[in-house]
């Protein structure tokens, strides 16, 4: 791995040596790790399409980053109001709407969850497509020769536990079995990794009055301008915790809003970097909330609700698959053979360091190719993660969930076909994918 992406990696003081004998509880034709956006819907496309799947997640419910990282709303199905990222991720987004629990807010098709609703939709959708459901285990190794998996390893409640499988699919965001699998990452690009954030719950906010926890502009950025100036007027005099934005997201109920605001610099990947940020961005979540209370009316009775359960954070590992999307391809809305997914958000770096952010508006949604999710030499591995193959600037709009949705969709898809073929990924039939996804609703 690249140093600048392992900055803070403990020194090895020493090593132990451990065997341990695992016992291969289930064998599946998939095994998808990992229960975020990507994963889930991996996970249910695979079961539609006849795969027996497994779903291995170490939290007790599906959603990831929007569940337990709180991040809303999931962006953006739409460009102009037109569908782009269509399919199973879009009949969720229907579900969830059907059960007061989801709003689209138009023309951009961002849309604000109650996130209770969200991992009750998707467990339901998880389990009627027959997904077998490993919750509460955590990945922690796996068995391959020559760039082929044959075992996926999990700690559970009960000790380590493992699965045969004959595809994986590597939705842990981080990219935890491509980085076991010694699968090749890029070097660091320009910037720095961008930043992580707890978003936090604020309850006895004046939601009829905070306009700006709606996203339904095309081509503006819907942080609170007034609030963002009045936080750094006052850092001229008094110490104000790091922040971005800040922005605000309702979760269908009044009074409660969301909020994105704190951020710090850590490698997530390193577990003592998350557990700095954990302990600083805590602190600072409090702190901003009296702040809030001081500067906007609006805020003046709220109170912290709750913090995420995780701290979350929108970039760490990129790997280096059959192709790198670049940020000129993506900008200029290069169409690819293996299209298989859009992405309508802007690109969205935000600054390490300081409170900055760069949002570059699209022309139009951008095409993502198949090849980003495949690694040359890794034959029955597919990454449809955050940390698919994209340099920084192309990831920095595909990171959001309505195109990593899409992406998990269609890595399903094609770990089943393969499943029912008995083929390599590198071989799935690209057209006949694109044809399906297309019937679907996937604008490709
Ligand atoms: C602060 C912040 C703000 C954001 N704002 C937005 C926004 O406004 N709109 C938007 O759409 N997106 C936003 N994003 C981006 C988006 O949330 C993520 O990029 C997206 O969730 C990535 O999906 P994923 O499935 O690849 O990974 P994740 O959501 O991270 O899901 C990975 C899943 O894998 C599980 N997992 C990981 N490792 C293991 C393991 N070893 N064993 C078992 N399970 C494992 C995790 O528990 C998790 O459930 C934001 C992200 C952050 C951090």
């Amino acid at each position: 791995m690249n140093a600048a992406y392992n900055k803070g990696a403990l020194s090895n003081m020493d090593k132990i040596t451990q065997t341990r004998e695992v016992p291969v509880i289930g064998s599946y034709d998939v095994v998808v790790c990992g229960g975020g956006p990507a994963g889930w819907i991996a996970a249910v496309a695979s079961a539609r399409n006849g795969a027996r799947t497994a779903m291995i997640e170490q939290f007790g419910f599906p959603g990831g980053m929007a569940t337990a990282g709180l991040v809303l709303p999931i962006s953006v199905f739409t460009y102009n109001n037109k569908l782009v990222c269509g399919g199973i991720p879009w009949e969720f987004v229907n579900r969830m709407e059907a059960m007061g629990g989801a709003q689209v807010e138009k023309p951009l098709g961002n849309v604000a969850h109650d996130p209770e609703v969200y991992k009750l939709t998707a467990q339901r959708m998880l389990l009627e497509a027959g997904v077998q459901l490993h919750y509460h285990a955590t990945v922690t190794g796996c068995s391959y020769e020559n760039g082929h998996l044959t075992h996926v390893i999990m700690d559970t409640r009960s000790g380590p536990k493992a699965l045969e499988t004959r595809y994986v699919i590597d939705a842990t965001g981080d990219g935890a079995i491509c980085a076991m699998m010694h699968v090749p990452m890029q070097e660091a690009g320009d910037q720095p990794l961008q930043p992580a954030s707890l978003i936090f719950c604020l309850g006895g906010v004046d939601t009829d009055n905070l306009p700006v926890a709606h996203h339904n502009l095309q081509g503006v950025n819907m942080h609170h301008v007034p609030l963002q100036r009045a936080l750094r007027e006052l850092a001229k005099t008094e110490e104000v915790p790091q922040f971005g934005g800040p922005w605000f997201c309702h979760i269908m109920h009044d009074g409660f809003v969301l909020v994105n605001a704190t951020r710090t610099f850590a490698d997530m990947t390193n577990h003592l970097d998350a557990t700095a940020a954990e302990c600083r961005l805590r602190e600072d979540a409090y702190v901003l909330t009296e702040y809030f209370r001081r500067l906007d009316p609006v805020f003046q009775n709220c109170y912290l609700a709750y913090t995420a359960p995780v701290c979350g954070t929108r970039e760490t590992r990129h790997i280096r698959g059959a192709h790198i999307l670049t940020g000129e391809e993506y900008l200029n809305r290069v169409h690819f053979e293996d299209s298989i997914a859009r992405s309508a958000h802007p690109i969205d770096i935000h600054s390490a360091n300081d409170s900055q952010q760069r949002c570059t508006f699209l022309e139009d949604a951008a095409y993502i190719p198949y090849r980003c999710l495949v690694v040359p030499g890794f034959d029955n591995l597919i990454v449809p993660s955050r940390c698919l193959s994209a340099d920084q600037i192309a990831s920095a709009s595909i990171r959001v969930q309505a195109p990593i949705m899409c992406l998990g969709q269609a890595a399903g898809l094609a770990a089943a076909m393969c499943a029912r073929d008995g083929i390599s990924v590198h071989d799935v039939d690209i057209s006949a994918m694109r044809e399906k996804l297309i019937s679907w609703g996937v604008d490709i």
